[in-house]
């Protein structure tokens, strides 16, 4: 069979382009109409339902060798796969740190399909946007105008890129080819610091032991004694220290550490000062919030995610470093493939392949740059302050009900607490609160551990949720441990 016969219909012609604009069209609006309401009318539906095994099934199915009409395809979209997203879109949503996107950031990011850029490098216009949301987080940030930029998936690959440049900024560019060669380096953290802190250490090749966790104080602040002590003490024994990540938003509780007095041991101590602002620095834009941040234009690099706070649609993470020049010297190789030119397409240098590890990438700062735009960094600081608000009404209204206990104190906008266990196993029952809450599809906060207590934790990062959204889900938190508790006394 020849390539023309398997082409079918389309003999002689290989673009898949459609035949009809005009179906393809009238599939388009009807498909944006739908996802509009989805939108809009979120409230309407559960936050998250299981997905049932005939649906989880049908993706099972093979590689399909021939074609579907989108109208079907886009049928299958409806009923199996829209009915079973995540749910952040959702004011119920309170699980993890998940941002609840907005329309016109869909929009926005519809259109960069369209253009369908490849902001790896190269002069086009993708890339001046890029460059000016640089700008933006410089001055939001209070960066000098020779910091660099560049968005990434999210917060766990620029904690990485950080702690990478921070290695090359110790050791030096020769580090890239003779790699760490023993270096005795060592990163510090708070104990209470995310997860992708500790793996930076790992995927970079020193090792999780070499990210020491320093103990936290009673707000969940990193202890800066203890944190000054082991620096002594590692010198003493003759590792090299080279880096502190503060947390600017711990992912348990909200905390952010002392930036300021980070700040001032990491210039006394010579070690490159990196903050962990994946949620929190975005907190820059509340004039309420941003006293709270102070130190964190001290910083020599910050990673942060436009996906939480800043309500960009996924993914949208970011890295700015403050030193340009050493942010390159960290990722820029030269290829003969990527020559750059003093005129035409492939001028425009430095390029953002030049400062991290992608070379292909989207167009992400597109839809942070429709979000900025459409509605204001002011608009945007009081959507922030008002998670915080809710997240107070949250608080008051947990420390109003005798049968739930808080377990830490809500430093922004988590909140975590707790049905009180007349008697049995109080982190068990709670974990089946949680779940009865995820499967009623009222609410979806997630768990965590504090202190060695299993906690009920809602963090309100979506700009959707009210008040009334946490109301909600304490009468229901209420209703069913009640219904648990007399189960088990049963
Ligand atoms: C979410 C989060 C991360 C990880 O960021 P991703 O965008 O999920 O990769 C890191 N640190 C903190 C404090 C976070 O909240």
């Amino acid at each position: 069979m020849s390539g023309a016969e398997r082409a079918g219909g389309h003999a002689g012609a290989s673009s898949l382009d459609p035949d009809d604009w005009d179906g393809l069209r009238a599939d388009a609006h009807r498909m944006l109409d739908d996802i509009i309401d989805y939108i809009a009318d979120v409230r309407e539906r559960p936050v998250w339902q299981p997905i049932p095994p005939e649906v989880r099934a049908r993706f099972g199915e093979t590689l399909p060798r021939g074609e579907t009409p989108l109208g079907e395809v886009y049928q299958e979209f409806s009923n199996s796969i829209a009915p079973y997203a995540t749910g952040n879109v959702h004011p119920g949503f309170m699980g993890w740190v998940h941002g609840g996107g907005t329309a016109v950031g869909m929009l926005a990011e519809m259109l960069a399909a369209g253009l369908n850029a490849n902001c790896g490098g190269r002069d086009h216009i993708g890339i001046e946007v890029e460059r000016q949301i640089v700008r933006w987080v410089r001055e939001l940030f209070g960066f000098p105008q020779t910091a660099s930029g560049v968005f990434v998936t999210g917060s766990s690959m620029a904690n990485l890129m950080a702690l990478l440049v921070a290695r090359t900024a110790a050791l030096g560019p020769q580090v890239r080819e003779g790699g760490l060669s023993g270096a005795p380096l060592t990163a510090y953290a708070s104990a209470a610091a995310h997860g992708c802190v500790i793996q930076a250490a790992d995927l970079a090749g020193l090792g999780r032991g070499a990210l020491r966790r320093i103990p936290f104080d009673a707000a969940h602040r990193i202890d800066i004694a203890a944190l000054r002590a082991r620096i002594a003490q590692d010198r003493a024994a003759g590792f090299a220290p080279f880096l502190v990540t503060g947390s600017a938003g711990t992912v348990d509780v909200g905390a952010i550490d002392d930036l300021a007095a980070l700040a001032a041991l990491c210039r006394e101590e010579k070690l490159w000062f990196h903050v962990d602002g994946a949620y929190g620095s975005l907190g820059m834009l509340s004039p309420q919030i941003a006293p709270m941040l102070a130190g964190l234009s001290e910083a020599d690099s910050v990673a942060l995610d436009f996906h939480k706070w800043g309500q960009v649609n996924y993914d949208a993470g970011f890295l700015i470093v403050r030193d340009g020049d050493q942010h390159r010297a960290t990722f820029a190789a030269p290829a003969a493939y990527l020559r750059r030119e003093t005129r035409g397409l492939a001028g425009g240098s430095p390029w953002p392949c030049d400062y991290g590890p992608d070379l292909s990438r989207g167009f992400r700062a597109l839809k942070t740059w429709f979000t900025l735009k459409t509605y204001g960094a002011d608009r945007l600081g009081d959507m922030i302050a008002n998670t915080c608000a809710v997240a107070r009404h949250l608080e008051a209204r947990v420390l109003g009900e005798s049968k739930l206990d808080m377990l830490a104190p809500v430093a922004l906008n988590i909140v975590c607490f707790r049905y009180r266990a007349p008697s049995g196993d109080a982190d068990a029952l709670n974990a089946e609160i949680v779940a009865d809450l995820h499967e009623s599809g009222i609410a979806a906060p997630s768990s965590t551990m504090i202190d060695g207590a299993l906690a009920i934790r809602a963090a309100i990062v979506n700009h959707r949720t009210r008040f009334e959204d946490v109301d909600r889900m304490v009468d229901a938190v209420l209703r069913f441990g009640a219904a648990r508790v007399e189960h088990f006394i049963d």
